[in-house]
């Protein structure tokens, strides 16, 4: 890689200008500072020793150039060559570039690998951008002719960065185009400039790209296809300036999605293509029996109890929602509290019951028709909207006031269900066969109800933005799930499109599905287990299907949504069910891991500030040790009579885990008998990884919740739509926790899975397995192709692959690694 040196007559002002092109290029970027006078006390000034110096520590096999302010900086400059040994001076650039502009078109040149000269020349035309955007004219950047043959890719995407396409992203584009054996165009469809080479920057800043411009990409080549997904990975990550406080993501802003070939993108919650009507949730109204009131006193007593417990389930709600996902979001359930203090609603249920002699249950059914009618009656579309809100909230209260749960939403005919966010609770109530595909405004993969509709296997997109509600139902939509895309109102030719693409996967997944009945093992003959995580008995059946040989993570707490926890019988009876299912194949069930995202009825903490650092997964267990007492009791019968395995959540230190182990031994005294029982823990938060070797005695095995580990490490809430791009389990910092957990484990002769939802993307299925994990667990629709993946593995090239993984500085370096080699 070129080498650059920064000479300036003050020494601040090349650090700075260092920093600018290092942010820009890239830390690798080898850049070198020569400013100010040697001697103390003279700050300003130029010195042809430093330079000298400089340049030795730049110098590389491809050259050095070098900048220069003015003036004397120049002969400086000119002095140093004469310094330095012929054989080094021949490969130095002295070069008239502007100093800033220079440097910085320089620095993301010599990133890309460009000859001495061509880093020149692209620092020479450092200028380009500025004074397309003043106005001026400037001359066509020379970026070399085009070489490349083969395929050609293009996408076309909308900027909606504030400040269009500038220095920092374009950046970025430029570095994720040129990582591909591709020629990448880059043209301005708004402003219809270009196309240019988007392996220069200056060119790519000709382009003048605003906000909400269009510009169409085009790749052609042996990798035009990875080229120009790592472009439309890039513009869904908002070109990576989502970290920047002050430019939140496109995606997140309301009403403004982003949008590629008109379509609203999102992030790929759930793999495949679905089309079909829009559907909202429909929820059952509630059947009022027949029933003369009583004292109208009692009836009054009645509703008011009801509204009450309904306002503290929506005060909770509202909470957790403003900690996870955010105020606004949360705003929605502050309006359903007005409506139940509302006089509107209020006055009419209770003159009824005083005046009218009615039960409570039918004056309050009746003021929330009269109430929600009211509102259909506006003329203003957002305030007619708000009657479904007065429906919902006076569903709750009736549900209380006769003593049932709650009826669940449901789709009332097939199509692509539209929600805001998916809770796990209603997705786990979904039924595939209505529900086509699910497209949420808010959420992220890793969320549960994410992971539900995989499980599933419903394609869904998350993350589009608060601009997807406006669709109303009915409206015509095709899902691309798989590239994150929606389309609503498709035009005929994406609908054939589509229509042919989901007609291959499916041809696709039925082949690999044949291939997955049978154990896999790499092409070096390791046997690796393929597992699934299920959540129900349902699932196991299907996962069984799919040709899963076990179950690697059975999440019990999803059980309990909605029903609480459950007695010991029946918590013994589904595992019994569970077990048998799986004919012999081993089930591992991970403890209650209740708590933060997963709320239990029964079990609700009291308010904590950040409920993912609070008391969830074994920490509930331990502070409620007669459930997890009576779940490993449970546990232990269905051991006696099938392969079982158990599991211990979000541990993060030795003690936690002995606490959980006498526990075990309290169960175990109880049902008498000591059945062959596998134990392992999750390696879930960082510290156990980090203190894997002291666990290991303590444990049979291993699993790595990739999920929650990726989460803790990077500090980024697995929730939060925001952070997405930065809780990527791909982060090398990840890799190495997961490195060390299986060289502790394997120093105990213990063995390592991962159950995270890294498990289930085939692109990391060599990089897993060359880390030495020996079990995969994921959601069942991803085992036949991920078992095929394992069979595609050479352990040792897999080996190797881990290696240089671990070694890269960032995720995004690591998934380009890993498109490459794929
Ligand atoms: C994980 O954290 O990766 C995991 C598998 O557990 P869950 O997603 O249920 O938290
Ligand atoms: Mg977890």
């Amino acid at each position: 890689m070129v080498g650059i040196v920064i000479v300036s007559h003050s020494g601040r002002l090349a650090e700075g200008v260092a920093e600018l092109a290092r942010e820009m290029g890239g830390a690798e970027v080898h850049v070198e500072t020569a400013g100010g006078l040697a001697l103390e006390g003279n700050p300003i000034g130029t010195d042809a020793v430093l330079v000298a110096g400089a340049i030795e520590r730049a110098q590389s096999d491809d050259g050095v150039l070098v900048l220069m302010d003015l003036g004397s900086a120049v002969l400086s400059a000119e002095m140093a060559l004469d310094m330095l040994p012929e054989d080094l001076r021949a490969s130095v650039s002295l070069c008239e570039a502007p100093l800033v502009e220079g440097a910085v078109a320089a620095a993301v040149a010599a990133k890309l690998g460009l000859s001495l000269e061509a880093v020149a020349a692209e620092a020479r035309g450092g200028l380009a951008g500025k004074a397309t955007h003043l106005g001026h004219d400037t001359p066509a950047v020379e970026t070399g002719p085009r070489q490349a043959t083969g395929p050609t890719r293009s996408i076309v995407l909308t900027v909606e960065l504030p400040h269009g396409l500038h220095a920092r992203p374009a950046a970025r584009l430029v570095q994720a185009a040129a990582a591909f054996d591709a020629d990448v165009d880059v043209a301005n469809r708004t402003a219809a400039r270009g196309p240019v080479s988007g392996r220069s920057l200056n060119a790519v800043a000709t382009l003048g790209v605003a906000r909400g411009h269009e510009i169409e990409v085009t790749a052609t080549g042996p990798d035009a296809d990875a080229a120009i997904e790592a472009v439309r990975a890039l513009a869904a990550r908002s070109f990576d300036e989502s970290s920047q406080a002050d430019h939140p993501p496109a995606a997140l802003r309301a009403g403004a999605p982003v949008s590629v070939e008109g379509a609203l993108l999102g992030i790929t919650a759930s793999p495949g293509i679905a089309l079909g009507p829009a559907r909202r949730f429909h929820v059952p109204e509630l059947d009022v029996p027949e029933r003369s009131a009583s004292d109208p006193a009692v009836e009054r007593r009645t509703l008011a109890h009801a509204i009450e417990a309904t306002e503290e389930v929506i005060e909770r709600q509202r909470e957790a929602t403003a900690d996870r996902v955010g105020r606004e979001e949360s705003a929605i359930f502050e309006a359903h509290l007005l409506f139940l203090r509302d006089e509107s609603l209020l006055g009419p249920a209770r003159r009824a019951i005083d005046h009218e002699g009615r039960s409570a249950a039918v004056a309050w059914q009746e003021a929330v028709a009269a109430a929600a009618a009211s509102w259909e009656a506006l003329s203003e579309d957002y305030l007619r909207a708000r009657a479904e809100d007065v429906r919902s909230v006076g569903r709750q209260v009736l549900a209380r006031i006769l003593g049932v749960p709650a009826p669940t939403a449901s789709l009332e005919s097939p199509g692509i269900l539209v929600v805001a966010d998916l809770a796990p609770a209603e997705a786990a109530a979904l039924d595939p066969s209505t529900v086509r595909g699910i497209v949420s405004a808010t959420g992220t993969p890793t969320s549960h109800g994410s992971i539900i509709a995989r499980a599933l296997g419903i394609p869904a997109v998350v993350g589009v933005g608060s601009g997807l509600l406006a669709v109303t139902d009915g409206t015509a939509l095709a899902l691309d799930a798989s590239e994150g895309l929606v389309y609503v109102e498709p035009p005929g030719a994406v609908t054939a499109r589509l229509e042919k693409a989901r007609a291959a996967l499916a041809s696709e997944r039925r082949a690999a599905r044949v291939e997955a009945a049978g154990a896999a093992s790499t092409a070096g003959g390791v046997p690796i287990e393929v597992a699934a995580n299920v959540g129900s008995v349902r699932e196991v059946v299907a996962a069984v299907e799919q040709g899963a040989d076990g179950v690697g993570l059975f999440r019990t707490e999803l059980l309990f949504l909605e029903t609480g926890p459950a007695s010991e019988g029946q918590q013994t009876d589904v595992y019994r069910r569970a077990a048998q299912a799986l004919a012999g194949r081993p089930l591992t069930i991970r403890t209650l891991d209740a708590g933060a995202d997963k709320p239990v009825p029964g079990l609700e903490q009291p308010h904590e500030p950040n409920p993912f650092l609070g008391v969830r997964g074994i920490r509930l267990g331990l502070d409620r040790p007669d459930l997890l007492e009576t779940q490993l009791r449970a546990v232990l019968q269905v051991a006696q009579e099938h392969p079982v395995r158990v599991m211990f959540p979000m541990v993060a230190t030795l003690e936690e885990l002995e606490a959980a182990r006498s526990v075990l031994d309290r169960a175990r005294a109880y049902i008498g008998g000591s059945p062959p029982l596998e134990v392992g823990v999750m390696v879930e938060v960082p510290s156990a990884a980090l203190i894997a070797e002291s666990l290991a005695p303590h444990v049979d095995f291993f699993s790595i919740g990739t999920n929650d580990l990726t989460q803790y490490t990077l500090a980024a809430d697995r929730g939060d739509l925001r952070l997405a791009s930065l809780a990527d389990p791909l982060h090398p910092a990840v890799l190495r926790l997961i490195h060390r957990t299986v060289v502790a484990a394997g120093d105990h002769g213990r063995w390592v899975g991962v159950c995270g939802e890294l498990a289930g993307e085939p692109s990391a299925t060599a990089l897993l397995l060359g880390m030495g994990i020996r079990e995969l667990s994921m959601s069942a629709p991803s085992i036949p192709l991920v078992k095929r993946a394992v069979r595609a593995t050479d352990p040792v090239a897999a080996a190797e692959l881990a290696n240089q993984a671990m070694a890269l500085p960032s995720a995004v370096a690591v998934r380009t690694l890993l498109a490459r080699e794929i």
